[in-house]
């Protein structure tokens, strides 16, 4: 048995926890907020799962892996938090994203179906599209119901004997011996320390992380005119309206239609700036850029805005990077959600001996 220490309880440090309980270890996990914290990147209504990665065709096969770590989480948790709408990409020019995701698609035969403009709008009563538009629809994809997944995930940790020390901070990292120090100085030291602490992590690292691009992306919540609530419901998630404009995931399970604009975030820090919104200015940011696209988008209500923090690097590519005993998880962007439990499996794979710290390295990165 081995000693795991985890710095942060969203899904990436839950899903290691997890992991690394069920190889029989010992777990330790540090939280500085609740445990899980309303204010970590893994917690909101709902997360998307979904196929088209544009032409990335490492994450574009790795999503079918990750369902497979979904499953099995669902049978420890006896509960599914996801529901299959299946997801869509639409495309409004030549070259962009949904058509650069039907290349990916052919090229590693993932199963599709293309639908024209036409098409597009009678599976999305709600959307109107211009000449030329079209999209390609996959199977499975929607949402996950990140917060209740995470909240009973962390119930999980605990009732499998792993601790989660609550409101404690961790101020310092020694990686090559797995050491933590909690703000109060004390220390607890692992065989494999996990660092996953999401935006905080030049907070906590400056010297090695000071300088990483930490963004604050807000996200919205509406509640469309009344014609098209039942259509919005059932139609696929759309993960991308042309290159620039965004992204939906359906009122499910009472989670309420969110809409994310993916230009809308900005270099920040969650430590400096918080998580306050102004409703009014800031949903107009974000839904402004669907006003030709929704029908009837004059009566559209915006509810809440959700303000999340993650770090993005110019590549787009997770970082698993080892040092000592000590495995630093980053650039996990506006897209590690769905890997977090497959993360999980992978890290304790190697761990084991399963893989090299490199080859689990570059397999993260999407190679
Ligand atoms: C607005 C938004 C939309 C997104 N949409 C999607 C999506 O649709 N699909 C998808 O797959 N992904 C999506 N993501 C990305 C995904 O949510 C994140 O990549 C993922 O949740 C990161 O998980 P994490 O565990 O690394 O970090 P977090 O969930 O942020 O957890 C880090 C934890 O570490 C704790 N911590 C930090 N520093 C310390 C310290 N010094 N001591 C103790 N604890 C500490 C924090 O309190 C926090 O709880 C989105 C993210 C955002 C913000």
């Amino acid at each position: 048995m081995s000693r795991i220490v985890i710095i942060g309880a969203g899904i990436v440090g839950l899903s290691v926890a997890r992991a690394a309980l069920k190889h029989g270890h010992q777990v330790t996990v540090l939280e500085q907020g609740p445990a899980p914290n309303p204010q970590s990147a893994s917690f909101d209504l709902h997360r998307m799962i979904r196929y088209p990665y544009g032409s990335a065709e490492g994450y574009t096969r790795m999503v079918t892996d990750a369902f497979g770590a979904w499953d099995r989480l669902w049978n420890d948790l006896g509960t599914v938090h996801f529901e299959n709408t299946g997801s869509i990409a639409i495309s409004l020019a030549p070259g962009d994203y949904a058509e650069k995701t039907l290349n990916a698609f052919k090229a590693i035969g993932l199963p599709h179906e293309v639908l024209t403009r036409e098409g597009v709008e009678r599976l999305c009563p709600h959307l109107t599209l211009p000449e030329g538009a079209w999209g390609v629809v996959s199977f499975p994809g929607g949402p996950l119901f990140a917060s209740r997944i995470v909240t009973e995930l962390a119930d999980w940790v605990r009732a499998h004997g792993g601790v989660i020390e609550h409101d404690c901070r961790v101020a310092g990292v020694d990686l090559e011996q797995g050491v933590a120090t909690r703000a109060d100085g004390s220390q607890v030291e692992g065989d494999l320390l996990l660092v996953a602490a999401g935006a905080w992590l030049p907070a906590l690292m400056p010297e090695r992380f000071g300088e990483a691009s930490v963004y604050r992306q807000g996200l919205c919540y509406v509640e469309p005119p009344a014609q098209y609530e039942q259509s919005w419901r059932e139609a696929p998630a759309i993960a991308c309206l042309g290159d620039h404009t965004g992204y939906t995931l359906p009122d499910r399970r009472g989670a309420g239609l969110k809409i994310g604009y993916s230009a809308h975030r900005r270099a920040a820090r969650p430590e400096c700036d918080g998580f306050g919104s102004d409703l009014a200015s800031e949903s107009e940011a974000i839904l402004g850029a669907f006003r030709p696209y929704f029908r009837e988008f004059d009566a559209y209500r915006p509810t809440r805005i959700q303000v999340g923090y993650y770090v993005l690097d110019a590549a787009r590519r997770f970082t698993v990077e080892q040092t000592g005993r000590g495995l630093v998880v980053t650039n996990c962007d506006g897209q590690m959600f769905k890997f977090g439990p497959l993360l999980g499996e992978r890290i304790l794979g190697m761990f084991a001996g399963e893989e090299s710290a490199g080859d689990l390295a570059r397999w993260a990165a999407g190679y």
